[in-house]
């Protein structure tokens, strides 16, 4: 039954699709003999229905009518025959993390960072260094994948990267060196809901994007109307971006940061003041950078010439280009744009590839291409930047204290801060000279001039605070 039903709905849907063609291509005819301008008008038509057709809601119409995740399937269930083999289950995901903990316990530790919004399943952070399991007084970066359901090679990337790095601390210098100095958080799948429900179930076509966050709240998941996008759930210009419409596949959610899944990776972030990263999705062999139609960021010639330099070392599958360079849209609850306009760190979309699931060999390309763009970020932190330490200049106790650097604020971004527990702080910057103003509730604010920062290498500074005479000691409220 379900196959007779099935060949019906592509007949009737060809039939209206072939009706529309028609009726278009006459009236656009009609209005435009000349030839040239009717076939731009007529592909323009196209273009602009094609945008407004709900596509998921025509896939699933077509495709045989399901009972879809009620609940979980289990994981040993027959998986999705529409996704070639060599993409893992979330599960397999799961084992990776903590298979090469386990054979590197030296550098790698696996944390849990929160559960997901519908099913409650585990994200999992990576987090690589010297001495895993501590707090070391060390820049943070974060790389993720897998925001979207439908865009595994996000998270091979992810484990890629890991890979490497772990297998080569003892043997590659330029790897120790990172690893040493730096607290590299990995986030492979950020999605794992969605990602399980595209994985588990024969979901026709593979394009599920969403997580499974209960929109009407009837108790099942239903693809047509549930699911928020998690990577228009930040909270920067979330209210001007993405779809206020739950069936859409941009849908923002309800309000920002309603979903768990992007709650745990903002509260990561916060907590390690992270200094610069990567978000990876598919597809277009492109860096995005933030960020485009908005007040323009005060870092955007340091954001362009780091996006430049790593696009130069990605080349795309035709074997020639290299990865281009374009804007986000400012006014969007993106996570480059949230983890810029809230923190100041230096972060990037990286789209791979041509295509959500390309054949194995394409795959390995891709991937090669990933870990480069995160290796030359890696290295980047370790140059042309300022580091240092702001504490009280009589019981050395570290600050919280605003970094400002002349000429390179604005008011619609928050100012780098220092973090808390060490009171270090990292901004980078173009070579040059620059002026600094350091402030901290209850302190004297500090203005360092002629601060070089160097094409090769960091710029340290150890900065005491003098308390205000007029504010008392220390009383917490
Ligand atoms: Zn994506």
């Amino acid at each position: 039954m379900p196959a007779v039903n099935r060949s019906r709905r592509w007949f009737v849907f060809w039939a209206i699709s072939v009706q529309c063609l028609a009726i278009l291509i006459m009236m656009s005819w009609l209005q435009h003999r000349n030839k040239t301008r009717f076939l731009r008008r007529l592909s323009l038509q196209i273009q602009a229905i094609s945008d407004a057709i709900h596509w998921q809601r025509v896939i699933d119409w077509l495709g045989p009518r399901r009972a879809l995740a009620q609940s979980p399937a289990p994981a040993n269930g027959p998986r999705n025959r529409n996704i070639p083999d060599y993409y893992d289950r979330l599960e397999t995901f799961y084992d990776r993390m903590q298979r090469l903990a386990a054979r590197h316990p030296e550098v790698v530790h696996v944390q849990k960072i929160g559960e997901t919004t519908a099913l409650g399943l585990p994200i999992y952070a990576m987090k690589i260094s010297d001495h895993p399991q501590e707090e070391e007084d060390e820049s943070a970066v974060l790389f993720s994948g897998l925001h979207h359901a439908r865009e595994p090679v996000g998270a091979l990337v992810c484990m890629r990267i890991a890979e490497r790095l772990a297998t080569a601390y003892t043997s590659d210098p330029q790897i120790r060196r990172w690893i040493d100095n730096l607290e590299i958080w990995i986030v492979p799948v950020v999605n794992p809901d969605g990602y399980k429900f595209l994985m588990d179930h024969q979901v026709p076509f593979p394009w599920w994007r969403k997580n499974l966050r209960d929109n009407d709240g009837d108790g099942y998941f239903d693809p047509i109307i549930d699911g928020v996008d998690l990577n228009r759930n930040y909270n920067f210009n979330w209210e001007e971006g993405g779809e206020g419409n739950p069936a859409s596949w941009f849908y923002r959610g309800t309000r920002p940061f309603s979903e768990k899944e992007i709650v745990a990776i903002k509260e990561l972030a916060l907590r390690e003041n992270v200094v610069c990263g990567i978000s990876f999705h598919t597809y277009g062999e492109a860096i995005l950078y933030p960020w485009g139609n908005y007040y323009p960021p005060p870092d955007q010639k340091l954001i362009l010439r780091v996006a430049r330099e790593m696009a130069q070392r990605m080349t795309r599958l035709n074997g020639r280009d290299s990865y281009g360079v374009l804007p986000l849209n400012g006014r969007v609850g993106q996570s480059s744009v949230w983890l810029y306009g809230r923190l100041r760190s230096i972060d990037f979309i990286v789209e791979l590839g041509q295509e959500h699931f390309p054949q194995s060999h394409r795959v390995r390309r891709v991937l090669a291409e990933g870990v480069k763009a995160a290796f030359y970020l890696l290295e980047r932190a370790q140059r042309s930047a300022l580091w240092g330490h702001i504490r009280d200049e009589q019981t050395h106790q570290p600050l919280r204290a605003r970094v400002r650097v002349r000429g390179w604020e604005a008011r619609y971004v928050y100012p780098r801060v220092s973090e808390s527990r060490f009171g270090r702080f990292e901004r980078w910057l173009l070579p040059g000279k620059y002026t600094l103003k350091i402030e901290a509730e209850g302190y004297k604010t500090k203005t360092l001039k002629n601060i070089r920062i160097y094409r090769d290498k960091l710029t340290y500074l150890d900065v005491p605070l003098q308390r205000k005479q007029s504010s008392l000691p220390m009383s917490h409220h």
